[in-house]
């Protein structure tokens, strides 16, 4: 059957989508998206040392150029969100990372949608992402009706906050596109009063080399500067704080339907002494799967001793 009927086909994705268990799909057109902010951002050096956003910046701006004869853009969202750990972890790890590998488990359900759509349409033709692809996610999450780009640079569901992981398929048929959220962050600014570092420079504008996400998990320096480390406090792996204190997240935070989300007890690190033992091979078991391993040892254990030494600063000037 041909996708003749983009309103038809439109819902039919959809539904399939939600039926695999995404939990939020809208669709966008395919067409390129401005460059004067991304190529602003570029030129600050906001990117930092993560060299690889600066290339392909056309491909990255128009899904045409990624895969040939792209038309509809369909972007997927699924909830992360497990509460807390009880007792609280001494080193912490942010909260996309406490279970397996969204990659792998988006990737998992995108292939099947994908499969399904050409089952059903089977002259289409495309290819999907997770984080793994020159797309600008955000920016087509917002166009495809998921959610609004919140004053912390994440995408702001109004069901779910920003306990989300990303997913697009690039698709060369006709579908009828959704219209953007007509939300926004109104006066709230806790996301910029709360980070440490002031790596959100203005509303909507990240210098991501600031970002103590960007220096736990990218920067693989031998040592960090005095300045960041003292921000640092006990966060090991990533930085939540711009999101646990958004009103939408606190809100509407719920768990996600996905227990390969959850925090894994194996890999919350209650003892920092005791972690400081682990070796290599342990690390390994510990985080198999998981997205720390892609981060590797050397970096765990550069930020662990950095959680280390805060602690005892903290201990000896409470
Ligand atoms: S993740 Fe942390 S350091 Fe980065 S912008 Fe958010 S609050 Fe700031
Ligand atoms: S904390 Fe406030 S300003 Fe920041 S993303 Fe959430 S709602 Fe928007």
């Amino acid at each position: 059957m041909r996708a003749d009927n983009p309103t038809e086909a439109s819902r039919w994705i959809k539904q399939t989508a939600l039926g695999i268990g995404f939990d939020k799909v809208g669709i966008a057109r395919a067409e390129s998206l401005p460059a004067s902010f991304f190529i602003r951002w570029l030129k600050n050096g906001f990117h930092g040392q993560m060299d690889y956003l600066a290339g392909q910046v056309e491909k990255r701006l128009d899904p045409g150029k990624l895969i040939e004869g792209t038309r509809a853009v369909v972007s997927v969202a699924l909830n992360y969100y497990h509460a807390d750990p009880e007792p609280l972890p001494q080193a912490l790890l942010s909260r996309y990372c406490w279970g397996e590998d969204y990659h792998r488990i988006v990737k998992e359900r995108l292939q099947l949608l994908y499969s399904r759509i050409q089952d059903r349409f089977p002259e289409t033709s495309g290819g999907y992402f997770v984080d793994s692809a020159p797309v600008m996610e955000k920016q087509w999450a917002v166009r495809c009706g998921i959610g609004w780009q919140g004053k912390n640079c994440l995408v702001i569901t109004p069901e779910f906050g920003s306990w989300i992981f990303l997913g697009e398929l690039l698709l060369d048929i006709e579908l009828e596109p959704d219209n953007p959220l007509q939300r926004d962050c109104g006066t709230c600014r806790k996301c910029l009063d709360a980070c440490p570092t002031g790596a959100l420079v203005a509303p909507y504008q990240i210098d991501a080399s600031r970002c103590l996400s960007y220096f736990t998990i990218e920067n693989r320096q031998a040592d960090l500067p005095d300045w960041v480390k003292s921000k640092l406090g006990n966060r090991i792996f990533g930085c939540d704080l711009c999101q646990s204190v958004c009103p939408i997240n606190q809100k509407q935070a719920k768990t996600s339907k996905e227990p390969r989300f959850a925090a894994d007890p194996r890999r919350l690190i209650m003892d920092i002494d005791a972690a400081q033992n682990w070796d290599k091979m342990q690390f390994k078991e510990r985080y198999r799967n998981s997205p720390l391993i892609r981060a590797g040892y050397a970096l765990f254990k550069r930020n662990l001793q950095i959680v280390r030494d805060n602690r005892k600063a903290q201990l000896r000037h409470p």
